[in-house]
């Protein structure tokens, strides 16, 4: 192979092409992860993750997408959203500068036009004036306020465009909160997430007495998948649960990828009755998906789960209420899996 991080490519065109031989060369999907790691290395942004790729290409044999998967979160995951937040900072302060200045000229001009005003006034005050000293006052006004009015234009369209720079840098931060509390495999809410807004439910419940209700889900058998067909195969089957899971749940609840191939819904407003009920309809919605190797036809055999669920009791503090989901599940898992036990 072929391009390497010293290379020097300048055009964006041509680094893209580089990434995508690369990444076909090295038998690797092209997912924006992986996609964004190659364009690092082969522009050398990084350079711990270019001398680090450089070895990992040298060893093929290391170099799968879990390892890259890696690679991209030590060095880019955090870095992008830091990289998002300093620029959103800097967004910011440029404008409010611009603003700043706005404003000094905007005083100073204000000042000047009141002297103008206060002279005008005294000339005009004289009796004896003439009428061609009226004349020129009154033009000498009319010049003033016309800068005067040209000024507040410039100020009203800095405004504007300081009011847009807000905007983008809010939807940017949006953009960047809503990164940080999402799972970047399945798309779902991560664990963060999961941790916010199980709080945030159990303080409702506390304070309205409403239900809450909560399921921790566990694929069955995940390891042995993996082994069999691969940790590819293992992430898309991740991401399939990950839909059937949202697919079959409702606005208000909170479903997360609350580890490996563990995941967490929660429920507000449910009781244990019907909680149990859609338990068994995930259970069902997930033994139903054919999970397909594009290549050969076959099916990989049946997907299942295990899930575990519970109530909360008003006055117990979260880690009981956490603890008594899980315990659920490990008896789930215990009476011959692929089935709903609730405690
Ligand atoms: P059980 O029925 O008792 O739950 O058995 P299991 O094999 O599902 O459970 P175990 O805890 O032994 O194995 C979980 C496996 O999940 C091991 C780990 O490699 C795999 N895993 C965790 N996270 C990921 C991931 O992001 N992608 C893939 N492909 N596999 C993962
Ligand atoms: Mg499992
Ligand atoms: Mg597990």
């Amino acid at each position: 192979m072929t391009a390497t991080a010293t290379t020097k490519i300048a055009n964006p065109r041509d680094i893209a092409q580089n990434v995508m031989t690369l990444i076909s060369e090295l038998n690797l999907q092209p997912t924006p992860q992986v996609y964004h790691v190659f364009y690092s290395y082969l522009t050398d942004e990084v350079p711990e993750l270019s001398q680090l790729l450089k070895v990992l290409i040298r060893n093929t044999q290391e170099l799968d997408e879990e390892t890259v998967f890696r690679v991209y979160h030590k060095y880019l995951g955090c870095n992008g959203i830091e990289q998002k937040l300093d620029q959103g900072v800097e967004g910011l302060q440029a404008a409010v500068e611009r603003v700043e200045e706005a404003v000094q000229s905007v005083m100073i001009d204000t000042e000047l036009f009141c002297d103008e005003i206060d002279t005008a006034s005294n000339t005009l005050s004289d009796e004896d004036i003439s009428l061609e000293d009226t004349r020129a006052v009154t033009e000498k006004l009319s010049k003033v306020s016309k800068t005067a009015r040209n000024r507040y234009g410039n100020f009203s369209s800095d405004l504007g465009e300081y009011h847009q720079e807000v905007r983008r840098v809010r939807s940017e931060l949006e953009l960047v909160r809503r990164d940080a509390m999402t799972d970047t495999l399945t798309g779902i809410a991560n664990r963060k997430n999961f941790d916010t807004s199980l709080r945030h439910a159990v303080t409702t419940t506390m304070e309205t007495g409403a239900e809450l209700s909560l399921l921790m889900i566990d694929i069955d058998h995940f390891k042995a998948f993996n082994d069999n067909f691969g940790h590819r195969t293992g992430d898309g089957v991740l991401k399939a649960v990950a839909r059937v899971l949202r697919n079959s749940t409702k606005g208000a609840d909170t479903v997360a990828r609350y580890g490996g191939e563990e995941f967490a819904i929660i429920l507000p407003d449910t009781s244990l009755e019907n909680a149990e009920k859609l338990a068994n309809k995930l259970r069902d919605n997930v033994s139903a998906q054919q999970i397909i190797n594009k290549k050969t036809g076959k099916t990989f055999g049946k997907l299942t789960v295990s899930i575990g669920l519970t109530n909360y009791r008003l006055g117990e503090n979260i880690l009981e209420f956490v603890d008594r989901a899980d315990n659920a599940l490990y008896e789930a898992k215990q009476s011959g899996r692929n089935t709903c036990v609730s405690q």
